[in-house]
């Protein structure tokens, strides 16, 4: 297809990407998994954002998300459990110009990842990277994870667990450097898509955490919000999100949130009787480390390659005099 001009006229040089041209493989995740709404709205801002696919990277570790990069037709690297960031951040370095994009689970981010969570929030590449958060292991089958809520009887835990459940957003709210913290249910596909898109736009490391459903291992984790929407708290600004009118009719409790706010952010996503949804932080102000290491803080390669040069001097063996 070609693309359509500003005038609607058609212009020959530039293509015109489709969803379908976004789309890779037949999805195998179980029927009814909310992984497949995060995959639409995803393919779809590759669309309405005409993102070149070979300037497109989806990263991954391992778990049922991860599976993310086979379903895109785009660059995709499927890398190691819990080291999704490490590559994408790699990735960044080495090729600013392309947009890369991280798929992790709850199990993949918040446990064998944290550490490498906590880094690259504090070096704010720009990334944007979804925790698909079902609050169970799904791929290894039924393992609790650190988001799995109290008392919930899983393999690893058959008399339920007993710790609470790690806070994924209090964590990235609290970590230096932090830019973008988001959160939203995949089955609200406006304001997931609104979300998604806010996030694309940020420059720095966007966090979006995503309530994503299993039905095949956590089928009432999020009942509550799902039955009544009173549950959940829209976070509306003209700083943030849009929201479209069905949406605003259905969800009624809304706050008028500034999401420069920190102190505000912090308090909404300790909240424990409702759920906020939208952006609960953003600050463009913050350095981001791939830009920070290209503005002369770090050696360019031209120098790197002479020092490089000078090491293996020393170490040459040099032709003798009288030889
Ligand atoms: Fe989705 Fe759960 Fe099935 Fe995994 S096990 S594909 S998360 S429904």
């Amino acid at each position: 297809m070609f693309g359509l001009n500003d005038n609607c006229s058609i212009d020959q040089d530039q293509e015109y990407l489709t969803l379908e041209d976004y789309q890779g493989r037949v999805s195998r995740w179980c029927a009814g998994c909310g992984d497949n709404g995060i995959l639409g709205a995803t393919q779809r801002l590759c669309r309405d954002e005409q993102l070149p696919r070979e300037k497109t990277v989806f990263v991954s570790g391992i778990g049922c998300a991860a599976r993310f990069p086979h379903y895109m037709n785009t660059y995709g690297f499927h890398g190691l459990h819990g080291r999704a960031l490490p590559i994408a951040q790699g990735i960044k370095m080495r090729r600013p110009d392309l947009h890369v994009f991280v798929n992790m689970g709850d199990g993949d981010c918040c446990s064998i990842g944290t550490a490498h969570w906590i880094h690259a929030l504090r070096a704010n590449m720009d990334l944007v990277v979804m925790l698909h958060d079902n609050g169970i292991y799904g791929l290894t089958k039924n393992q609790a994870s650190p988001t799995t809520p109290t008392g919930l009887k899983t393999n690893t835990t058959p008399r339920g667990t007993m710790l609470r459940a790690l806070n994924p957003l209090t964590v990235t709210l609290g970590v230096t450097n932090a830019s973008f913290v988001a959160q939203v249910g995949e089955w609200i596909p406006d304001l997931l898509f609104e979300v998604l898109k806010q996030a694309f736009h940020h420059k720095g490391l966007s966090f979006v955490r995503i309530l994503q459903r299993c039905p095949h291992f956590t089928p009432e984790l999020y009942n509550a919000l799902l039955t009544n929407p009173d549950n959940i708290v829209l976070l509306t600004h003209e700083k943030g999100m849009q929201i479209g009118e069905t949406t605003a009719k259905i969800y009624k409790r809304q706050e008028h949130h500034d999401p420069s706010d920190l102190n505000r952010a912090r308090e909404l996503a300790e909240m424990s009787d409702r759920v906020p949804m939208g952006i609960l932080y953003r600050n463009e102000e913050i350095g981001r480390y791939n830009e920070i290491s290209r503005s002369g803080i770090l050696p360019t390669w031209e120098r790197r390659a002479e020092v490089l040069e000078s090491a293996f001097d020393r170490f040459g063996i040099q032709a003798s005099a009288a030889e």
